[in-house]
């Protein structure tokens, strides 16, 4: 199972204490899910949120991407339909038309950056409708780093 996980600090409504919510982002059964545990360590307060299908919420993302740092997605190869990858983008991040455009054309040239169950489950979805792609580091190609 592709995910990832982070915690979020804050403080608790009830005692004053640290709320840690512990955030993920995972595929599972074929679907890009999100889901959060937040528990007081001194109190006992604690709940689950969402545990389900859809695109995680900002603060989730933020806080993968900020832990664990950026994922890119680029199509590796020739397109072979344009129409495929277009329709991939709108049924997974529910863009509009032109905004899928954009998407694709960013997919073909320097990558799509996500957090990585994002990047990965896009992938799959791309593998399966013939695109060939790949997710790789945020960090550019070694040769491009300029030395300490
Ligand atoms: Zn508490």
């Amino acid at each position: 199972m592709t995910g990832q996980t982070a915690k979020i600090e804050s403080r608790c409504g009830g005692c004053g204490g640290t709320l840690v919510r512990q955030v993920n982002q995972f595929i599972d059964c074929g679907q890009l899910w999100w889901d959060a545990e937040v528990s007081c360590g001194s109190c006992g307060a604690g709940w689950c949120e969402h545990s389900g299908p859809g695109k995680a919420p900002e603060d989730v993302r933020s806080a993968l991407l900020a832990k664990h740092g950026p994922s890119r997605l680029r199509v590796v190869g020739p397109v072979p339909s344009l129409v495929s990858v277009l329709k991939v983008l709108r049924e997974v991040w529910e863009v509009s038309l032109p905004q899928a455009r954009e998407l694709a054309d960013e997919l073909t040239d320097t990558g799509l950056v996500g957090t990585l169950a994002e990047t990965e489950f896009l992938k799959t979805r791309l593998r399966s409708r013939g695109v060939a792609a790949e997710v790789g580091s945020d960090a550019g190609p070694e040769g491009e780093r300029i030395p300490p």
